[in-house]
């Protein structure tokens, strides 16, 4: 590999430890904010260790959401976080697996790029991790590198090898390490426990990388004796012992870490230069997501409820929507599962808004498309997504424009496909295949619900689906009273329907969960939550 030459990009590590699920991908989001909001240009990536070579193909309940970036790559559901809190686009450069990289490796053996020499993790898998480590160098002010899993894992090995390597090459003064811990309360003893941190720290070290600042998740404050402890046994200073509280909404989270003084320190650390730190703007989103004046319930309804990670963006998009609309949104999670024609009016009782949401196969599809008639009949705004917006348009078939055995082909083939495969992906399916991935422009008509959320006709939003709306059926549906407010820009692909005798009843094939950001939210979910706002007041 060519010798490194350093540029002006500064390099942050975000490694985690003692278990997992203690939010690094927050924390790398909001030290990330930090530093854009004081001037500096910042990106994010993640690094995950596990073997598949995205989480594409994976099950919802094994890895949450699939964050789907603007040039389609189908990502670790983190890169939404940065997304969300940085308003910054990621892409598919920003996103690495172990199996990325051990596949690149290998197909270049098998070229025989390595003249002959004998394969190995080091040099060859960390020299390709930290190729892909550098894909930003200079680009950006400021780098911040998450390792995905906990220090100790066989599985990180090789991540935590590239980075120690990396640090070295690009020298101390523009590497940085922070380490997330977990400091436990045992309230037998009535006490906060530093032994697992000093443990996972030991482990840290044993890879050859020094933490720089700890953050330490706690339910309780540390007080200046636990930090002095931490500090001496771990080898930090004692102000980079940072604690890290249960916050009450993750969008406070950069705001307590910037009351800890957390940007200042990772600036002078790293010799930037300081300039102010303006979270103004930021700090009032948070004020609305605590203080909300009004409060309204929106049911989601889905089949991965459960695991709520499976739909992350779209909560976060009703959070922002909320925030804008100065209100509480209760989500109602509704498992489609376990509706029925005969208990939807119930599940939906004192419902505001229903969201119906994005999903692959045909299980729980029965109990979206009978929430679906009781939410057109009794004309509750609805938000559909995808799969969402697919089976309002099998309901609105069915029942108002009288093709009984209406179905999609992604469940049931048969001559009534309202949902179907267009002509030129027929016979060309596979699993990953022949997805619509990443972003598309899209047509919104004048005089829409759609337009009045957006408030212009040209606008480009993400998808990822292979099944589209059937155009041989577009003129029975128009005549029952659908309106096609969106369209590909050919005209070809229905992107948005409506309905026109309905208060707000909006369904995308597209994906704007992806889109929406802190603080500016995404103009359908703040007008969907603004629709069922004034439906509540007519209770
Ligand atoms: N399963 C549907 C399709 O492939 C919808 C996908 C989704 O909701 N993301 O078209």
């Amino acid at each position: 590999m060519e010798a490194y030459v350093p540029k002006s990009s500064k390099y942050i590590f975000i490694t985690g430890g003692v278990l997992s699920s203690l939010g690094k991908g927050i924390a790398s989001s909001s030290i990330g904010l930090l530093l854009k909001q004081r001037g500096y240009s910042v990106t994010v990536m993640k690094f995950d260790p596990y073997i598949n070579v995205d989480p594409g193909t994976m099950n919802p309940y094994q890895h949450g959401e699939v964050y789907v970036t603007e040039d389609g790559a189908e990502t670790d559901l983190d890169l939404g976080h940065y997304e969300r809190f940085l308003d910054v686009n990621m892409s598919r450069q920003n996103n690495a697996t172990a199996g990325q990289v051990y596949y690149d490796v290998i197909m270049r053996e098998r070229r025989g790029e390595y003249l002959g020499k004998t394969v190995q993790v080091v040099p060859h898998i960390t020299d390709e991790i930290k190729r892909r480590m550098r894909v930003f160098d200079g680009k950006v002010d400021v780098i911040l590198i998450e390792i995905g899993g906990t220090v100790g894992d066989i599985e990180s090995l090789p991540f935590m090898e590239a980075t120690r390597q990396l640090c070295l090459e690009i020298g101390r003064q523009n590497a940085l390490n922070i380490h997330l811990t977990y400091v436990p309360y045992i309230r037998s003893a009535g006490e906060l426990k530093t032994k697992p941190t000093q443990h996972s720290v030991k482990v840290l070290m044993e890879h050859g990388i020094m933490p720089d600042i700890l953050l330490c998740r706690a339910e309780h404050k540390l007080d200046k004796e636990i930090r002095a402890k931490i500090a001496l046994f771990c080898n930090v200073e004692e102000r980079s012992v940072i604690e890290a509280l249960d916050a009450d909404t993750i969008y406070e989270v950069p705001l307590l870490f910037a009351k800890r003084e957390l940007d200042s320190i990772i600036c002078e650390k790293l010799h930037m230069k300081k300039s102010k730190l303006d979270m103004d703007t930021w700090s009032k989103f948070v004020h609305r997501i605590k203080s909300p004046k009004k409060e309204i319930t929106i049911a989601l309804v889905g089949k991965y409820v459960k695991l709520q990670d499976s739909y992350k963006s779209i909560s976060e998009g009703i959070i922002h929507a909320a925030a804008i609309n100065n209100t509480r949104v209760n989500v109602k999670w509704i498992d489609s599962e376990s509706l029925t024609d005969e208990n939807v009016k119930e599940q939906l009782d004192g419902v505001h808004g229903v969201l119906v949401a994005p999903g692959f196969g045909s299980r729980g599809i029965e109990g979206k498309i009978s929430a679906m008639k009781y939410i057109r009949e009794n004309k509750i705004p609805f938000f559909g997504i995808c799969l969402g917006m697919q089976c309002a348009v099998i309901e609105f078939a069915r029942n108002v424009v009288g093709l009984k055995s209406a179905n999609s082909s992604e469940f049931k083939k048969n001559s009534e496909n309202v949902i179907d495969l267009m002509p030129d992906q027929r016979g060309v399916t596979q699993k990953g295949g022949t997805m619509r991935l990443g972003t598309y422009p899209c047509v919104v008509l004048p005089k829409s619900k759609a337009y009045a959320a957006y408030g212009t006709e040209k606008i480009k939003e993400r998808h990822r689906h292979r099944y589209e709306l059937n155009n041989d059926f577009r003129d029975q549906l128009a005549q029952g009273g659908m309106v096609f407010s969106g369209t590909s820009p050919d005209g070809r692909l229905v992107e948005i329907i409506e309905l026109k005798d309905h208060p707000w009843f909006v369904g995308v094939q597209f994906h704007p969960e992806l889109k929406s950001r802190a603080v500016t939210g995404h103009p359908l979910f703040i007008d969907f939550v603004k629709a069922s706002l004034k439906h509540s007041t007519k209770e």
